[in-house]
C-alpha cells in the first residue's frame, strides 16, 4: 500500500498530473506576441499552404508524438476506459521526454468502435510527427494499426505489440549468440497469443526464425490446424496454427529451445523447463509476475538457462522503454513516413550489438554492483545507459533512409554527434 499512496500523492501534488506545455519563443513584448499569433503568424501559415513540408520548419510537429489510447487494455488492469487510462498515457509522455526529448500530447479517446477510432486518429495527422498507439486490446489492435499505417504518412506504432517484439528480439539474438544456436533452427514456443505474442512471433520470423518452428499456445492450449478448422481461432492466431496433435503448454515445451511467455504469471513449472532442449532460453515476460520466476528457472537444471523477465529486480529486463523513445527519435529526425520492418530490425540489432560492448562505469554504478558484462546475465543494455540513444536512433534513421521511409536525409556521423552533444 505504501507504493499506492506514494503514487497517489505523486500525481496529486500541485499541479495535478505529470506534464505541462512550455513555450519556446520569446513572449515579452507586444511585437513578440504579434509574431507568435496574429497578424505575424499568417506568413508561416501561407508558406505551409503553399509547401506542406514546411510544417516541419515552422511548427513543433516534427518533435511531437500523439500517445493515443481508448483505455481498452491498460497495463495489467484491463478495460478501464479512456479517462482512467490518462495517468498511464501521461506517464508514457514522461518516458518519451526523459529518454529522447520527444514531446507528447496524450490523447484518450472514448471510442470502442474500431472504424470510428481509425477515423478519429487519421484526422489527427496534421498535428503529429508520429502516433504511438497504446493499450488497445487484441485483436482489434492489429486491424486498427494496419489501417492507420495505410492511411497515414507519419509513423504509426502500437507499442504493446512491437516494443516487446523488438526488445525481446534483441535479447533473442544475443541469447542465440551465447548458446551457439542458429535462429533458423530453433524451436520456439509462445505462451500467449495476444497483442504482444502475435507481434513478437511475427518479428522473430522477420529476424530469421522459421514459422514452421513456432508453436503458439493460448489459454486453451496449442494452436493447431484442427482448432483452426473448428473455427475456434481469430485470423491472427490462425496464422500460427501448426499441424501438430492437440496438447497443452507442457507438451509444446518438451524439446523446445526457446520459450517466449506473454501470457500470465506462474504457469511454467521446473519440470517443464527440464523438458526443454539443452541450454534453454526462457523469456518469461508476463507482468508483474513472470510465467516462471528467475530463481526457479535457473535452479531447474544444471546447464545454461538463459532467462529474461519483465522485472527490473532481475537480469535481462525486457522493458519497452529500451525501444520506443529511440525508435521515434530516429524516425522523427528523418521525418519518416512510417516505422517499417527494416527500422524495427535495425533497432533490435543495434540493441543487441550495444550489449556486446563494455559498459561505462557510470552505467554500472547506476545499477548497483552487477558486473554488466555480455553473457547470459546481460543480453540487452540497461535503459539508463545513455549510449542506447546514440546507437539506436541513428541505426533507425539509417534504416529509414535505406528503405525509402525518410522524407529528409541526415549525415549519420553528424547526427550521432548531435545526439551526444
Ligand atoms: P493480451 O493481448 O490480453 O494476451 C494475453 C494472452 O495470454 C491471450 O492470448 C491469452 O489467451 C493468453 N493466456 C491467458 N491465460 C493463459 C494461460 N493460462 N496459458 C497460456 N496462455 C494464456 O495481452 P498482451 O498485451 O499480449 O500481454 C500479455 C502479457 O505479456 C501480460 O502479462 C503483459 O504484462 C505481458 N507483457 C510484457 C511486456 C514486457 O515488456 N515485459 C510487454 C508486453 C506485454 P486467450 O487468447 O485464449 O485469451
Ligand atoms: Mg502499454
Amino acid at each position: 500500500m505504501g507504493m499506492d499512496d506514494d503514487a497517489r500523492e505523486y500525481h496529486r501534488s500541485e499541479p495535478p498530473g505529470k506534464i505541462e506545455i512550455a513555450t519556446t519563443k520569446p513572449t515579452n513584448t507586444q511585437r513578440d506576441l504579434s509574431l507568435a499569433y496574429s497578424p505575424g503568424v499568417a506568413a508561416p501559415c501561407l508558406d505551409i499552404e503553399e509547401e506542406p513540408d514546411r510544417i516541419f520548419e515552422y511548427t513543433a510537429k516534427g518533435n511531437l508524438v500523439g500517445v493515443v489510447s481508448n483505455g481498452s487494455a491498460v497495463l495489467g488492469l484491463g478495460d478501464i476506459g479512456a479517462g482512467a487510462s490518462k495517468p498511464v498515457m501521461e506517464g508514457k509522455g514522461v518516458l518519451f521526454k526523459r529518454f529522447a526529448d520527444i514531446d507528447v500530447f496524450d490523447v484518450e479517446l472514448d471510442i470502442t468502435d474500431p472504424d470510428a477510432f481509425v477515423e478519429s486518429v487519421a484526422a489527427m495527422e496534421p498535428t503529429f510527427g508520429g502516433i504511438n498507439l497504446e493499450d488497445i486490446k487484441a485483436p482489434e489492435c492489429f486491424e486498427i494499426e494496419r489501417r492507420l499505417r495505410e492511411r497515414m504518412d507519419i509513423p504509426v506504432f502500437h507499442d504493446d505489440q512491437h516494443g516487446t517484439a523488438i526488445i525481446s528480439g534483441a535479447a533473442l539474438l544475443n541469447a542465440l549468440e551465447v548458446t551457439g544456436k542458429d535462429i533458423a533452427d530453433v524451436e520456439i514456443v509462445f505462451s500467449g497469443a495476444g497483442a504482444s505474442a502475435i507481434a513478437t512471433a511475427r518479428f522473430y520470423v522477420s529476424l530469421g526464425a522459421r514459422k514452421e518452428n513456432i508453436t503458439m499456445c493460448d489459454s486453451s492450449g496449442i494452436i493447431t490446424e484442427k482448432r483452426a478448422e473448428n473455427g475456434e481461432l481469430n485470423e491472427y492466431k490462425r496464422q500460427f496454427a501448426r499441424d501438430v496433435p492437440e496438447g497443452d503448454l507442457a507438451d509444446a515445451m518438451a524439446g523446445a529451445d526457446v520459450f517466449a511467455g506473454l501470457s500470465v504469471g506462474g504457469i511454467v513449472s521446473q519440470e517443464m523447463v527440464r523438458s526443454m532442449a539443452a541450454d534453454p532460453i526462457l523469456f518469461a515476460m508476463a507482468n508483474p509476475d513472470p510465467e516462471i520466476t528467475y530463481d526457479d528457472a535457473k535452479a531447474a537444471r544444471d546447464d545454461t538457462v538463459i532467462m529474461a523477465t519483465g522485472r527490473s529486480d532481475y537480469p535481462n529486463q525486457v522493458n519497452n522503454v529500451l525501444g520506443f523513445p529511440f525508435l521515434f527519435r530516429g524516425a522523427l529526425d528523418v521525418r519518416a513516413t512510417e516505422i517499417n520492418e527494416e527500422m524495427k530490425r535495425a533497432a533490435a540489432e543495434a540493441l543487441a550489438e550495444l550489449a556486446r560492448q563494455d559498459v561505462p562505469d557510470a552505467v554500472v554504478k547506476a545499477y548497483g554492483d552487477d558486473p554488466l558484462q555480455f553473457g547470459p546475465e546481460y543480453l540487452i543494455p540497461k535503459p539508463l545507459d545513455p549510449r542506447v540513444l546514440f546507437e539506436v536512433a541513428p541505426a533507425v534513421a539509417q534504416a529509414a533512409m535505406d528503405s525509402g521511409a525518410a522524407r529528409t536525409a541526415v549525415d549519420i556521423d553528424e547526427y550521432r554527434e548531435r545526439l551526444e552533444a
